[in-house]
């Protein structure tokens, strides 16, 4: 760790004041919508699945009673998929991200 840094603070009395600098007349750019994606399983009563499951699905743990399907929900918060399997909620959800990138 070094701690050599000196905080003198900057030199009073100078503040630019350039007419570029208005801050008032900036027009921000749009945020950017992220799609990120979000997979859930759940059970078949619908409750959540968060058990270890093995690699072909199986319940591995008491109280489980295996995956039945999943629920897909994007960041953007406009979309929301239930279905069954996995890779085609990944699918649908890449369709919809195109869709709103095209949009844009
Ligand atoms: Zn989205
Ligand atoms: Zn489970």
């Amino acid at each position: 760790m070094r701690s050599s840094i000196a905080h003198t603070g900057p030199p009073p009395g100078e503040i630019p004041t350039g007419p570029d600098d208005t801050p008032t007349a900036k027009t921000p750019p749009l945020p950017r919508r992220t799609h990120r994606l979000t997979v859930k399983a759940r059970h078949e009563d619908q409750s959540l699945c968060e058990h270890r499951v093995t690699s072909s699905g199986k319940p591995t743990e008491a109280g489980c009673t295996g995956r039945h399907d999943y629920v897909a929900t994007c960041s953007c918060g406009g979309w929301t998929q239930t279905g069954s399997p996995r890779t085609a909620l990944q699918y649908s959800h890449a369709t919809h991200r195109n869709k709103e990138a095209a949009r844009a």
